[in-house]
């Protein structure tokens, strides 16, 4: 399991030493939520911040960008320094071309899709991607409790990859905590982001590790 903690709940005073605590405690994505006020409701992160983290951690800067149309930044966003380049489906009509212009300039792609998105709509790329994030909640919302049933896509996403040799990583993103993490496993989950449960805590790194005994308890049991 990959541990992907959200960098929106991080507080910026003491950022420095989260970032170190966190990769401590044996995280190794940064999850960078990127809002443009059109697509979800909130602003957030440019490609400068991206820029700056760069230089400050060696964390996988795993960006998930929440903006209508992303093909109109998607080069800011890579030469800024990301290392996976998440679009929704709903972004974009142009998903196919998106994915691939942020392949040919060897970024790792990523396609989100939202709870009320239904998995079938990106069976036409799924060969094309290295990560797949399904959302637990309604992006760029806040106070939201995790949906149950996207779990049911996960597990869908993880029948197909095993049937078609395909490579890429399922990842789960709103609300998870560590009464969630068994679950997310069960369906097929590889990487869990983490926002609030982290960096709300006085410790995120503690949080970290109760997110892996979860992991651990999880495979001992199976
Ligand atoms: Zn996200």
């Amino acid at each position: 399991m990959i541990v992907s903690p959200s960098l929106l709940n991080a507080g910026i005073y003491h950022l420095k030493d989260d970032l170190r605590n966190i990769q401590n405690a044996g995280a190794s994505y940064l999850h960078i939520d990127v809002m443009d006020g059109k697509f979800v409701p909130n602003l957030s992160f440019g490609p400068g911040i991206i820029s700056d983290l760069k230089k400050m951690t060696s964390l996988v800067l795993d960006v998930h960008l929440m903006i209508e149309n992303p093909e109109n930044l998607i080069l800011d966003f890579i030469q800024a320094g990301s290392d996976v380049l998440t679009v929704h489906q709903e972004s974009t009509k142009h998903l196919y071309y998106v994915l691939q212009t942020i392949k040919a300039n060897r970024c790792k792609a990523g396609v989100a899709i939202n709870p009320g998105t239904p998995v079938q709509s990106i069976l036409p790329v799924l060969h094309l991607v290295d990560q797949i994030l399904v959302m637990t909640i309604n992006p760029g919302r806040q106070n939201q409790s995790f949906i149950e049933e996207t779990l049911e896509k996960v597990q869908y996403l993880s029948q197909i990859r095993n049937k078609m040799g395909y490579i890429y990583k399922i990842q789960v993103d709103g609300s998870i905590n560590d009464e969630r993490v068994k679950d997310c496993l069960a369906a097929g989950v590889d990487i869990v982001v983490s926002g609030g449960y982290i960096f709300n805590a006085d410790n995120p790194g503690e949080q970290i590790r109760k997110l892996f005994k979860k992991e651990y308890e999880y495979k001992k049991e199976f």
